[in-house]
């Protein structure tokens, strides 16, 4: 089920050089036609559905939709993100709604520490454990076999 831009909703980005879904996507399928300076996906059959370019559109262009041959057509899934929550909207196609919200951070915005407190070093990349390990297991030390 691909990415499907709504032209009339997307705004390119304000022509910025690279645009919110460009950026995010890991496929590298959204490009953005900078004479119309609307986004398109240059390659539905190789989206695999992450919805990250959905989540990130700051205008909501982005939906995702099913193949008509397995998938009644006229239904939608729209999310919307807060820094603290996201909020998707379904929306069957004989017009009923439903919203579900969902946390989706247990620290505020921007304190995540990248390496969570645990130390690292070049040695690490020599050793066969997880970098975490033991540690983060609460041993002293792994199990031997
Ligand atoms: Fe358009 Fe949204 Fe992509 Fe920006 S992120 S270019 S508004 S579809
Ligand atoms: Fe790319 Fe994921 Fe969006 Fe598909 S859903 S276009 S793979 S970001």
């Amino acid at each position: 089920m691909p990415s499907f831009i709504i032209t009339e909703k997307c705004d390119g980005c304000k022509a910025l050089d690279r645009t919110a879904c460009q950026y995010i996507c890991p496929n590298d399928l959204l490009v953005l036609d900078k004479v119309k300076n609307k986004a398109y996906n240059r390659s539905p059959e190789m989206c695999w559905e992450c919805y990250n370019c959905v989540k990130i559109c700051p205008t909501q262009a982005i939906e995702i939709r099913g193949y008509a041959d397995f998938m009644p057509l006229g239904g939608v899934v729209q999310p919307m993100k807060s820094s603290d929550s996201i909020l998707w909207s379904v929306k069957f196609r004989n017009g009923q709604i439903k919203r579900f919200k969902f946390p989706i951070r247990t620290i505020p915005e921007g304190s995540a520490e990248p390496d969570a407190g645990w130390s690292t070093g070049t040695e690490d990349l020599k050793s066969p454990v997880l970098r975490t390990e033991p540690g983060s297991t609460g041993l002293s030390e792994l199990p031997k076999l």
